[in-house]
């Protein structure tokens, strides 16, 4: 192994990244940082998140610039403001004991005018996302000819929020002459068409196995119908007392009902997503950071900034809709030599997608029950008596207390005292866990395709022809004028059938809720974007909420219409359950 000492770096930055705990290099460093600095050119990096990638081009960046030259010199593209910050602020660490390195960071959601007017002062180097830097070029706030190199960092996650147009904004205002590096942690075609457009021949670092998954993160899925999602989630956190990890989801408004959820039940959890100020944002980051906090729920994007070791779970509350995503989301388990485990939720029809994946990652997924109840109140009770056991106990303070609390407890054996502890502790969660289904989708005999059961069913989402039911949250209700029979429409004109299953309809004043068969939920989601109500885009997502309300319709019915004008000649049975 070649040592930091060994690479050619200026001392005074070997001195920095002692600081900081360093001390060897990791294998990305180790391949990237002597090869710029004895050969600089153009380098793609391939390694997953975790691996060091900001010190692997961090450190070369740092060694190159020059310091008493007040021009931006290093232009650093993230795809979020939080990695920019968090680029900025690791590179500031490394650069502790040279001449003064001026970094700037620019990111959108912020105030434009502090931001241009620390540019103005000429820093060496500058993150930035693509957005808010495309919008200073457009402003003439910013001058990149004097840019020697150019860094892409999480290029595949920046293709994902489409910068493409942003990108070549950017690199006209740069010269020709400069170095480009890229990061990834995987290599899709669009990353590739992006290496082969803007850099030229440039050296290939790969770590790992291309597209791999981290090697010590076992992969396990669940599967579970559409509704019973939550109901596993909790199932898996009750089973895990000591988790600490993330809960990925799809969407923000998915991830804002997970998260209020599971706070609502009592678990320790928080939500990060776009719709957070700056402020909430750091504040839920940091609480998580410090443990402060065992879950966080996120989408991928609000996810990407946080830099959080020895996570013990990543769970996929829904799988990504891009399986690149999956190995980011997975690679965030499993650092640092320790094993994690990555745990999907599925429906019946998403096996097709683990497939996929395990394609991807090149490794297998076990598929697994979803915890039973009995076996998260033994785990639960296990874990609740090791920590009585390792408690520490300081005699001092409670020395005076003991005399009453044995008179109280006189009447009790050792056997009837654990007891007690125990059950009040317990009475609770095992209460409800006595009762409870098992959440596992069984899946069906030969011949029956897409007539999922399940062992114990208490309220099924099948309907009276056992035709498999999808429920969906819709973000319009009757204080927009909409009646179940436009629900109906607009689930017929979605999926483009007339004779479309729909369930139980559940109409509320500020939206609703509506099943349809589950073989439509796909082109449902993505169909109904295109309608409007009210003018409103319509926004289907997958629900297993059942509000306790009055007003309800039942469903059942058939969606015969046509073009879905002709609807409302339709003789619906309104009927009040
Ligand atoms: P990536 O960008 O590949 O996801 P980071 O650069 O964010 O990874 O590094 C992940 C973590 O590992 C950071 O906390 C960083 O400080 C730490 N780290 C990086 N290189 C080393 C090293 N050589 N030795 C110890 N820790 C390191
Ligand atoms: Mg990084």
């Amino acid at each position: 192994m070649i040592q930091f000492e060994e690479m050619g770096l200026d001392p005074r930055i070997i001195k920095g990244i002692q600081e900081l705990g360093f001390e060897e290099p990791s294998p990305i460093q180790e391949k990237i940082i002597p090869h710029y600095l004895q050969s600089p050119g153009d380098m793609v990096g391939l390694a997953q998140t975790g691996t060091g990638k900001t010190a692997a081009f961090g450190l070369p960046v740092l060694q190159s610039i020059d310091t008493d030259v007040k021009v931006p010199q290093v232009l650093i593209l993230s795809p979020t403001r939080e990695l920019c910050v968090q680029i900025a602020r690791e590179m500031e660490l490394y650069a502790k004991y040279l001449p003064k390195v001026d970094i700037v960071s620019v990111y959108g959601g912020a105030a434009i005018e502090p931001q241009i007017r620390a540019l103005k002062k000429g820093p060496q180097i500058i993150t930035a996302t693509p957005g808010r830097m495309h919008d200073m070029v457009r402003r003439r706030k910013v001058d990149l000819s004097s840019i020697d190199i150019l860094v892409l960092d999480e290029a595949d996650e920046m293709l994902n929020m489409g910068f493409q147009e942003d990108l070549d904004a950017i690199l006209a205002g740069t010269p020709s002459t400069k170095h480009t590096l890229l990061f990834s942690a995987t290599m899709p075609k669009e990353v590739a068409t992006i290496a082969k457009k803007y850099m030229t021949s440039p050296v290939e670092i790969t770590v790992g196995k291309k597209n791999a998954g981290a090697d010590n993160v076992n992969h396990i899925y669940h599967m579970v119908h559409a509704r019973d999602r939550y109901a596993a989630l909790k199932r898996v956190m009750d089973f895990h007392p000591d988790i600490y990890g993330i809960v990925f989801c799809r969407t923000r408004m998915e991830t804002k009902d997970v998260a209020a959820k599971l706070i609502q039940d009592n678990y320790s959890a928080e939500a990060l997503h776009g719709d957070l100020s700056q402020a909430q944002r750091d504040f839920v980051m940091e609480k998580f950071r410090t443990r402060g906090v065992q879950m966080l729920v996120a989408t991928d994007v609000a996810a990407r900034g946080l830099d959080v070791n020895h996570l013990t779970h990543v769970i996929n509350y829904n799988l990504p809709d891009d399986t690149e995503n999956y190995t980011h989301r997975s690679g965030r388990t499993g650092r640092a030599g320790r094993s994690g485990t990555s745990i999907s939720i599925i429906h019946m029809k998403e096996q097709g997608k683990i497939r996929m994946i395990e394609k991807t990652i090149g490794k297998k997924f076990e598929k697994k029950p979803v915890p039973g109840g009995e076996a998260i109140c033994e785990r639960q009770l296990l874990h609740y008596i090791d920590r009585v056991a390792e408690t520490e106990v300081d005699d001092s303070q409670i020395e005076g207390y003991m005399s009453a609390i044995h008179e109280k407890l006189e009447g009790l054996t050792r056997e009837e005292l654990i007891k007690h502890f125990v059950s009040m502790e317990f009475n609770q969660l095992l209460k409800y866990y006595r009762e409870t289904d098992d959440l596992n989708a069984v899946e069906a005999p030969a011949g029956r395709e897409g007539r999922d059961g399940r062992q114990r069913n208490k309220r099924d989402n099948h309907n009276e022809k056992n035709i498999p039911m999808t429920r969906f949250h819709i973000n319009i209700g009757s204080k927009k004028g909409l009646s179940p029979k436009d629900l109906i429409a607009i689930a017929v004109r979605a999926t483009g059938k007339r004779n479309l299953e729909v369930g139980r309809i559940d109409l509320l004043r500020n939206f609703s809720f509506v099943e349809i068969d589950s073989t439509q939920a796909g082109s449902f989601v993505q169909q109904a974007k295109k309608l409007t109500f009210d003018g409103i885009p319509v926004v289907a997502t997958e629900s297993d909420e059942r509000p306790q309300q009055k007003q309800r319709f039942n469903g059942d019915r058939r969606g015969r219409s046509g073009g879905g004008g002709d609807f409302r000649k339709r003789n619906d049975r309104k009927r009040r359950r």
